[in-house]
């Protein structure tokens, strides 16, 4: 059902710490670029008016969408007809656990880039390989998001989050309830919002973690296209059983889509990266007809060729 002018009237009244912004474009709130307006923008981390949105959606049967950074998520060109509810950046304490091991606790929306630079100014080690990573913490754990070059993944340092479930109650949930795996965490495909996230880390030299940190982003540079409108890798890559079943060499996504000479291919205003198969590029042009398009030609053809069938890491929105 669509928003009424009741709705609006209970979100004026309710959303006073955080704001509301109504007929927002989601392509500014997304690196892909591409998305028509939402009905209404809610960014706030106050739990009584996270209550009030999801109360409201409950009610009144409105689609409502959790959204980070936007580096992971494509929205349709007709846009939203609901409510997206966003955090603001939110505020990190510390706790000391023992002489090796500190506890950081960020809120939500907290930017991941941000978060790497700011343990490694704590003298921490343990998030350096987040350095670069677009988009928010709530975002990298619901992804579960990792290290290319590495075995890091968000989850692995994470002790626990603060979650706001879809019926309003706060919740606690540590490391083990959220069933990380490559990609994957059970928040995936839920309604409820991390708020706070706290990870632990160990003492580490700060020269050592801001070297390391250049190391990330100097890989990032070198083997990811930089600055251009994007969400990222478009497909998981393949499991090591299913490489070993096809005899390949990479298990990786970027490998196969390259070796079947996609690598350059354009629909509309959307490319196949010549430097990493597996990221789409908008000219700034594209609509998400062409994103649609350009996967599904991507998923044909590797398909045709080495009998595997890519899913979508991106989260391409239907409602
Ligand atoms: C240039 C580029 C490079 C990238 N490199 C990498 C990489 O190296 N490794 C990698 O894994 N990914 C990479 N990505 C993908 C993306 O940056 C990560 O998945 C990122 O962590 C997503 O965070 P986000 O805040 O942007 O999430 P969004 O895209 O906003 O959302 C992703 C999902 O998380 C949910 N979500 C977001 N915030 C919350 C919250 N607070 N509570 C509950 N649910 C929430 C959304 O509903 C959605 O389902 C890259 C993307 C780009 C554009």
């Amino acid at each position: 059902m669509l928003p009424t002018p009741e709705v609006k009237q209970i979100l004026k009244k309710n959303i006073t710490i955080g704001t509301v912004r109504w007929d927002v474009s989601l392509s500014t709130l997304t690196t892909m670029r591409i998305g028509g307006p939402a009905w209404a923008v809610v960014q706030t981390d106050n739990v009584d008016e996270i209550r009030c949105v999801y109360d409201v959606v409950a009610q009144k049967d409105i689609p409502l969408f959790v959204l980070g950074g936007g580096s992971n998520v494509v929205f349709p060109d007709e846009g939203y007809p609901g409510i997206i509810l966003k955090l603001p950046l939110g505020t990190i304490s510390t706790q000391v656990r023992d002489k090796n091991r500190v506890a950081v606790t960020f809120g939500g929306g907290y930017l991941s880039q941000l978060a790497a630079q700011k343990t490694v100014d704590l003298g921490l080690t343990g998030f350096e390989s987040m350095y670069g990573l677009p988009g928010t913490l709530g975002g990298a754990i619901v992804m579960n998001s990792k290290w290319p070059a590495g075995k890091f993944m968000t989850g692995d340092v994470l002790e626990s989050v603060q979650y706001v479930q879809p019926d309003g109650s706060l919740k606690t949930m540590r490391h083990d309830e959220l069933d990380f795996s490559y990609g994957h965490s059970s928040l995936q495909g839920k309604k409820g919002l991390v708020t706070q996230a706290t990870f632990v880390f160990a003492q580490g030299d700060q020269q050592e973690g801001m070297k390391r940190c250049m190391e990330v982003m100097e890989y990032r540079k070198k083997t990811q296209p930089h600055g251009v409108k994007t969400a990222g890798c478009v497909f998981k890559n393949i499991g090591k059983s299913e490489q070993e079943l096809h005899d390949l060499p990479y298990g990786s996504a970027g490998y196969l889509i390259d070796q079947v000479g996609l690598k350059g291919t354009s629909i509309g205003g959307l490319t196949v990266s010549s430097i990493h198969a597996n990221f789409f590029i908008n000219n700034g042009t594209a609509t998400f007809a062409d994103y649609q398009a350009l996967v599904e030609k991507v998923r044909q053809t590797v398909y045709d060729k080495f009998s595997i069938m890519l899913t979508e890491e991106v989260y391409a929105v239907h409602h």
